[in-house]
């Protein structure tokens, strides 16, 4: 798949939106905002967990946790982006792929991190 990496095109921007990456997650949360964002800083893409460079044209989900009390903002880089608006059209492995791709490096991080 071509990837250009000024940018999306409204339709994958448009179909990645329809895409609910925390699905199945029963934290009481309201959502605040869901759109496509330029970012100004390094970020952790929320999905896949590279790192998202300043400057890409990602989405941003920014939602209050209830539970905590608290609003966070989530970043999801291109390649998942892409693999989101995939998953609406019908295929869902590349984002599987890229969902478990970060759960283990998630893992991993944590394990250097504990004592
Ligand atoms: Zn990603």
């Amino acid at each position: 798949m071509a990837v250009n990496v000024t940018g999306l095109s409204d339709t994958v921007e448009r179909e990645c939106l329809l895409y609910d990456p925390f699905y199945g997650d029963e934290t009481y949360v309201t959502p605040l905002s869901d759109k496509f964002v330029f970012t100004r800083k390094v970020h952790r893409c929320q999905i896949c967990w590279d790192e998202i460079p300043a400057n890409s044209r990602v989405r941003a989900k920014t939602e209050r946790n209830n539970e905590e009390r608290k609003v966070a903002t989530f970043y999801f880089c291109t390649q998942c982006c892409y693999a989101m608006a995939d998953s609406i059209n019908g295929s869902d492995d590349e984002i599987c792929r890229r969902t478990s791709q970060g759960v283990d490096r998630a893992e991993r991080e944590h394990r250097e991190v504990a004592p």
